[in-house]
Formats: C-alpha cells, sequence, structure tokens
C-alpha cells in the first residue's frame, strides 16, 4: 500500500504547492498596483431586484452642453444694458480695478439715484440679498443656469419683485442707488456676471467680465 500511495501523495503535495503559488503570485500581482486592469476589479452587478434599473455612477452626468468661450455664448444672448437711458459709448472697463483688499471683477455704471435697472437677460430672480458691501442685490439666473447676473447698490427694487419669478429681459428690477459700500455721492449699478459652479449656488462663480459685451 506505501508504494502505491507514494506517488499519489506526493502528487498530492505538489498540486496544492502549485496551486498556492498561483495565488500568491495572483495577491502578489494585484497588491503590487500592476497597470494592467484586471477584469474584476470594478464588478458590474448583472442581477438586480425585479423592477430596478441599473442607475449610473454620480460621475456618469453627461457634462452640460459647453461650445465656445463665456464670452461667444453671452454675446449670442444679446444681452441688454442694465441701465436705462444709458450711453454705453461711454461705458468705461473698471473691472480690472483694485478694490481695497480684491479685485473689483464688475463694471461701475453710475446715473442719477432713482435711474431705472433692467434684467439684462431673461431668467429667474434667484435670492433678492442684502449684504454690507453691495447693499440691496439681485441675483438673476440666466435659462439655462449656466450664469447669474448680479446688480448691486440699488436704491430698491422695483414692486412685486420676488425671489423666483422669471424675468424677460428689460423686466425693471429696481433704481440705481448707494446702498452697500458705495460713495454717497456716486450712486452707481455695480454690474457683473459670474459663471455658475456645478452645484449652481447663486453665492458662487467665477466672474466674467460684461464689458466686451456691450464695447469693442
Ligand atoms: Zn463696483
Amino acid at each position: 500500500m506505501r508504494a502505491r500511495l507514494g506517488p499519489f501523495a506526493t502528487g498530492i503535495v505538489v498540486g496544492m504547492i502549485v496551486l498556492l503559488t498561483m495565488i500568491v503570485t495572483g495577491l502578489v500581482t494585484r497588491a503590487s498596483g500592476d497597470k494592467k486592469p484586471i477584469a474584476t476589479a470594478t464588478p458590474t452587478p448583472t442581477t438586480l431586484p425585479a423592477g430596478q434599473v441599473p442607475q449610473p455612477p454620480p460621475t456618469a452626468d453627461p457634462p452640460p452642453v459647453v461650445e465656445g468661450t463665456d464670452l461667444e455664448l453671452l454675446a449670442a444672448r444679446h444681452l441688454a444694458f442694465p441701465v436705462a437711458d444709458w450711453d454705453v459709448a461711454k461705458l468705461t472697463d473698471t473691472f480690472m480695478e483694485g478694490r481695497g483688499d480684491h479685485p473689483h471683477e464688475a463694471l461701475d455704471i453710475l446715473a442719477p439715484r432713482g435711474t431705472a435697472v433692467v434684467a439684462v437677460d431673461d431668467g429667474m430672480v434667484k435670492r433678492l440679498f442684502t449684504s454690507v458691501r453691495g447693499g440691496l442685490t439681485v441675483y438673476q439666473f440666466d435659462p439655462t443656469e449656466t450664469y447669474c447676473y448680479y446688480y448691486a447698490h440699488l436704491d430698491r427694487y422695483a414692486p412685486g419683485l420676488a425671489e423666483g419669478a422669471k424675468l424677460q429681459k428689460g423686466d425693471l428690477i429696481g433704481y440705481v442707488g448707494t446702498t452697500g459700500n458705495a460713495p454717497p455721492q456716486t450712486p452707481h449699478l455695480h454690474f457683473t456676471i459670474f459663471k455658475l459652479g456645478p452645484e449652481r449656488r447663486w453665492w458662487e462663480g467665477t466672474a466674467v467680465n460684461p464689458f466686451r459685451l456691450y464695447r469693442n
């Protein structure tokens, strides 16, 4: 019996060693961060509870369709000028000026107190906000919610203006004033455009200089 079992037992031992070597090698290969993707690294569920459809991971959301630069996109919207009865030829670019510890990143449009301020585009009134610097302000989203139009230092809002209101280009939103940190003797509209972030928060964005949309 021993003579017969000997080779058989040896075969089993050798087989186990080979199997163990394969497993260990496999583990080492994975642990060492092999660049080659392992097919089972991102398992896809093949079965789902009845009536449930596979959901794409959050990162699979299609990016918003953006073609051309922000200025080209905004130019295509043919924005109205935000202050009524204003000679656009007189507009100067104050976007890059310093304002204390921060860049201005807006246009200051001087006009007599009480001059009408109008929506530059269609879109929703996202927020009516009073801030230390901006005073009485309006944050308006464009219809695609890609950009936010910001109007500050208003003397007062247009009657009935409310958050959520759908504005049309040219609609009255308020009047030029000096609320916030505007010099009391220099009523003006502080106007700028923000490109909103992916979460579309009215208080978060990257300023876009509107000057070239009105002057070339
Ligand atoms: Zn300003």
